[in-house]
């Protein structure tokens, strides 16, 4: 709206240390000339027949921290500004459209489906953000478990199973075995290029020579990359690597392990785990008791 020339308010009910927005977007957004008013909720739209002119906000103050960490807004009682506006935009999240997907509904508006993507309806699978918002790599898994699932079904052969991992977190990583690179920026337009042309692209992509060194500064967290380390400090020929290809599976001899956990300690990326036999739990877990998932 900005950008077509509007001049746009924010109205935000925390203040800007709250915004769960991306920083370079609300800083984007400043640059720009979209103005913020902070500690304001709505609390009624203001019209003249079928016209909005404006919108009154209750003006808030902010309390005690809430369940999410930030500090909750409270309604300062009796205190209202009156914004004048010709359109107010609700910009508060997504919902999906359940027109036609009613039979799906878990009762809330959202699509309910078990962790192979099988809805209540049979033969119907989903994914992604029409069960709860969620990230592109949660929709890509998603819809890879849905159509696994639907391959199992039409074969008539088992469910895939839903890989249960323990992620890798700073205390698993071996940082010194990874070149120090700094991250790949992307460019973008100056402010007045920006605001000239509606139909520019804003930030570029990057180039085909940053994609690939991006991808080189993958620390392949908590999966095996075949660096060979385990194989090369384990005295007791636990790891048979030599004369395997690279990326097959490798059968471990551990009858012949004697626990010295050199491999866990010198495995890069956080693959290796080792469990306490006289606990039964996790090594590592104990630095760290949000590590198992
Ligand atoms: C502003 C914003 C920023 C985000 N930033 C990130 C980010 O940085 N990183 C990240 O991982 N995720 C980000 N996300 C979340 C991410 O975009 C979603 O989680 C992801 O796109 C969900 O994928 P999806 O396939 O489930 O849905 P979508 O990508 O929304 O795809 C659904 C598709 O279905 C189409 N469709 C809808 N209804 C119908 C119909 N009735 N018939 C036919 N087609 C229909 C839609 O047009 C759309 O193309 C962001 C989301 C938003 C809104």
């Amino acid at each position: 709206c900005r950008r077509l020339g509007a001049e746009v308010v924010m109205v935000y009910r925390r203040t800007r240390n709250e915004m769960p927005a991306i920083e370079s977007e609300i800083v984007e957004a400043e640059e720009e000339g979209v103005t913020f008013r902070f500690l304001a909720a709505p609390a009624e739209l203001l019209r003249q027949g079928d016209m909005i002119t404006g919108m009154k906000c209750q003006n808030m103050r902010l309390g005690e921290p809430d369940a999410s960490g930030r500090r909750r807004p409270e309604p300062v009682e009796n205190d209202f500004t009156e914004l004048a506006a010709t359109a107010v935009i609700a910009a508060i999240g997504q919902v999906p459209c359940m027109q036609g997907f009613e039979s799906l509904d878990s009762g809330r508006g959202w699509i309910r489906a078990d962790s192979t993507g099988a809805t209540a309806k049979d033969g119907v699978y989903s994914g992604g953000d029409a069960l709860g918002l969620s990230l592109v790599t949660t929709s890509i898994y998603q819809g890879r478990m849905a159509a696994a699932a639907i391959d199992a079904k039409l074969r008539g052969t088992p469910l895939p199973v839903e890989e249960k991992a323990v992620i890798a977190n700073k205390f698993s990583i071996y940082y010194d075995h990874y070149a120090a690179s700094s991250r790949n920026e992307t460019a973008a337009l100056p402010l007045a290029e920006r605001m000239a042309d509606l139909r520019r692209e804003v930030v570029a992509t990057l180039d085909e020579r940053s994609i690939i060194e991006e991808c080189a500064r993958c620390m392949s967290c908590g999966l095996c990359f075949d660096c060979g380390n385990c194989w090369n400090v384990c005295g007791e020929n636990v790891m048979p690597l030599k004369g395997r290809l690279k990326g097959d599976s490798a059968a471990l001899a551990t009858s012949d392990c004697k626990g010295c956990r050199h491999c866990m300690d010198e495995c890069p990326c956080g693959f290796i785990e080792m469990i306490d036999p006289a606990t039964g739990k996790y090594i590592r877990a104990s630095m760290d008791d949000s590590y198992l998932v």
